[in-house]
């Protein structure tokens, strides 16, 4: 029998998230039923909820933040055993055969990976996410939380923490790099931490300085508001890579000014609307536009070990149910510090 949990669902864009129940498959010889404990809330899901990115199959039951425990193994799990802590982030599923995938980079996989919402899982139903009590995922995309890291903190980790540690690891973030990071919200202020641990020398690009106390006291060494005037421009030839987070339509061309000779603009934030970029801002100084997505699996784990390593979690604040469409908006409004985690014991609806 398929296991009814309570969540949390939104009918279409701009409707309200409503208590509802969801069905979890009866668990195959390699899947794990995980107890939620805490679902983050990504810029990601308000997105998708929103139809930003185009069609959303509704109702949507968002979530690609969760930390929880495993209650229930299938047959042939090597991986995991019952009451192990546990992640899962934005897939649950890949072709496993393309040659990413063998290659160990599901997260490109050339037939697209399976979304942990808003996707068609192998069962031919709609994936839904971690804002709900419970979910079945097949053991090769469940992730391993370290002790030392509590699962609050550690869900944001399994998507804004990998988005930004896969990038600053593959252009070799560290000792002597100039890094900045653009926008101090979910997904920014884990890339100060992890830049910071790797050691570099972190700059946030955020638009006022609101939020810079926090900046430097999580691993920022410099922190500038772009819109002061003059600011971005007096940084032209600065950083040797520069990672936005932005998720509104916004003129990337000064921060590619602000790139050394054979910088990297890297992009994870997915406005809606392209960037206009000269081919002159990019052939002068050989500088490089580019994205990234997520990361691996592997990589995943790799950076969850590196934050217990280097005690990161994410800095959260901690809702309830009743609370989501109330803290979309705040992010909406970059009035997040900086991650708000649904606590999944308060999906039941209210009495
Ligand atoms: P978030 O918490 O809302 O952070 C985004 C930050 O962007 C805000 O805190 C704000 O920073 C800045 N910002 C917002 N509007 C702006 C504007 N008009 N001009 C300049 N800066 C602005 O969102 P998030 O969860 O970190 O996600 C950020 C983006 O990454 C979203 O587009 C999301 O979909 C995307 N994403 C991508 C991946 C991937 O794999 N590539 C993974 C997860 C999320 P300040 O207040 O500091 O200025
Ligand atoms: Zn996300
Ligand atoms: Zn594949």
């Amino acid at each position: 029998m398929p296991t009814t949990v309570h969540a949390r669902s939104t009918a279409g864009p701009g409707e309200p998230f409503e208590a509802t129940t969801i069905e979890r498959r009866d668990l195959g010889p390699k899947d794990v039923l995980i107890d939620i404990a805490y679902a983050g809330i990504c810029h990601s899901d308000i997105h998708t909820g929103r139809g930003e990115w185009g069609e959303t199959l509704f109702p949507l039951t968002p979530g690609h933040e969760i930390a929880g425990t495993v209650a229930e193994v299938g047959s042939e799990v090597t991986k995991h055993a019952v009451g192990d802590r546990v992640g899962v982030g934005c897939m649950v599923d890949s072709c496993r055969e393309c040659s990413e995938c063998t290659a160990g980079r599901e997260q490109n996989c050339q037939k697209g990976n399976v979304g942990t919402y808003n996707a068609i899982g192998k069962d031919g139903r709609p994936t839904e996410g971690g804002y709900s009590e419970k979910i079945v995922v097949d053991e090769g995309f469940v992730l391993r939380i370290p002790e030392g890291v509590d699962l609050d903190v550690a869900a944001p980790l399994l998507c804004a923490g990998i988005t930004l540690y896969s990038p600053l690891s593959f252009w070799k973030a560290g000792p002597g790099k100039q890094v900045a990071i653009v926008g101090m919200g979910g997904l920014g202020h884990m890339g100060v931490k992890i830049a910071h641990a790797m050691g570099a020398e972190v700059t946030v690009l955020s638009q006022s300085l609101k939020k810079q106390e926090d900046g430097l006291r999580l691993g920022a060494d410099h922190y500038v508001a772009t819109g002061d005037e003059g600011a971005l421009e007096s940084l032209r030839g600065t950083f040797d890579l520069i990672i936005t987070t932005i998720s509104a339509d916004v003129d990337i061309k000064p921060y590619i000014a602000a790139l050394k000779p054979e910088g990297v603009l890297c992009t994870v934030g997915l406005p809606s609307k392209p960037f206009q970029v000269p081919a002159g801002a990019l052939i002068m100084g050989r500088k490089s536009l580019a994205g990234s997505n997520i990361g691996s699996i592997a990589e995943t784990q790799e950076m969850l070990d590196f934050c217990a390593e280097h005690h990161i979690g994410a800095e959260v604040e901690v809702i309830s149910g009743d609370q989501i469409d109330e803290a979309w908006e705040r992010v909406v409004n970059s009035d997040v510090r900086y991650r708000f985690v649904i606590d999944t014991k308060t999906l039941a609806p209210s009495a």
